[in-house]
């Protein structure tokens, strides 16, 4: 097995050449991969001054913003402007949203009055705005339900029915309700495929996924095969695709690779069939919701089997040690251990 790291930027289906930022690479077989990003249905000034959350330099991004409008905020007389520094707005009640939601009320509760003692941390609004009726609209009833009841006692305010159609980086404007002020928007709201050019566009799905058969074979083409977040295998039971998961991805990824063996080897192929093993999302200390296929629970004992199954998929022994032991000192002392703010050399305080 080789490895390389560069991007894919056109696929040559006739030769079997992919191009890519190395050079030219010929295949036998191709399996496309290359997840999904942000997407902001057109919105041109959301992309241009929110911030998405679809990768760890993302995350970290978000946090350098936060961190520094509270420093700006702290040096402001403004109000209005101490207002617009200090509101945190997540657009996007799936997840993502809700995960992040919950986080930053925790710090805002327990994190920051430790770190920031002047800091006025009842001026600093956190706000999920959420297009539909609920939030985790993927997940049961009660656990929405539940969701909305945990970040509402952790202080989010969620605002449901609520359309954003525009921001100029300090204001966002909502469909029939009041602007709201902020220069932290956070956009989760949305997803599309990661599409590398080459192949036709009728294989897209209208959120840009590829559209494959049961056995992950790009439809129309010979040996080009796609998975995970870019696949939309669309079935009678899955109308939609699967969820974009990762048991998905890594269930496909099995059920392909056996099935590339079984070519080889004259076997027949198998059908791909996901197994749900359901799904979770965490809010914040002892309040999660887990949705399995016959039971549902939410609370202290939802957010234990939250960290168990986390915690078994960290990679290797030493990791998930490592990890456990952070887990239980943030536990026991409400607290992280290390604080580090990543910037550009040339980074200088905005006021
Ligand atoms: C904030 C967040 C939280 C999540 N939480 C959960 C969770 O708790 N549980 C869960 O099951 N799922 C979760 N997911 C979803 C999960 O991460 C995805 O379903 C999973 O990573 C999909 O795997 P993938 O291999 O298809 O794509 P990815 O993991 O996205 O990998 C695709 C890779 O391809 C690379 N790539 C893209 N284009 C090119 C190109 N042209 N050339 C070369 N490389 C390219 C990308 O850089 C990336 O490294 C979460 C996602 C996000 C964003």
């Amino acid at each position: 097995m080789y490895i390389r790291i560069a991007e894919v930027t056109k696929i040559n289906s006739e030769d079997k050449l992919i191009e890519t930022t190395i050079g030219p690479i010929s295949y036998d077989h191709l399996v496309l991969a290359q997840g999904a990003t942000t997407s902001f249905f057109g919105l041109e000034n959301i992309e241009k001054y929110s911030q998405p959350m679809k990768s760890v330099i993302e995350a970290l991004e978000i946090l350098n913003t936060i961190l520094h409008n509270l420093e700006d905020s702290l040096v402001n007389k403004d109000l209005d402007r101490v207002d617009e520094l200090s509101n945190i707005v997540i657009v996007g009640g799936g997840a993502t949203g809700v995960e992040l939601a919950g986080a930053l009320a925790e710090m805002k509760r327990y994190v920051l009055p430790k770190d920031y003692p002047e800091l006025d941390c009842s001026r600093i609004r956190i706000i999920l705005l959420e297009a539909s009726s609920r939030v985790l609209g993927g997940l049961s009833e009660i656990s929405s339900v539940k969701a909305e009841k945990f970040l509402t006692k952790l202080g989010v305010e969620v605002v449901k029915n609520t359309q954003v159609v525009d921001y100029n980086g300090t204001t966002i404007f909502l469909k029939d309700k009041e602007p709201i002020k902020t220069r932290t928007l956070i956009w989760a709201a949305g997803i599309k495929g990661n599409i590398i050019s080459g192949l036709s566009n009728d294989i897209n799905t209208r959120s840009l996924r590829i559209t494959v058969d049961e056995f992950h074979r790009v439809k129309g083409y010979k040996d080009i095969y796609a998975l995970g977040d870019i696949a939309c295998m669309i079935t009678d039971s899955t109308p939609y695709g699967h969820p974009q998961v990762a048991q998905v991805a890594i269930q496909s990824a099995r059920n392909l690779a056996t099935n590339l063996i079984n070519e080889k080897s004259g076997k027949p192929l198998i059908r791909f069939k996901y197994f749900d093993w359901g799904t979770m999302a965490t809010v914040g200390r002892n309040k999660a919701v887990v949705d399995l296929k016959f039971i549902k629970f939410q609370g202290v004992l939802a957010w234990f089997t939250w960290m168990f199954i986390h915690l078994r998929s960290i990679f290797g022994v030493k990791n998930k040690i490592l990890i456990l032991i952070n887990w239980i000192w943030s536990y026991i002392t409400y607290d992280q251990s290390l604080r580090i703010t990543f910037l550009p050399k040339d980074f200088r305080l905005r006021r």
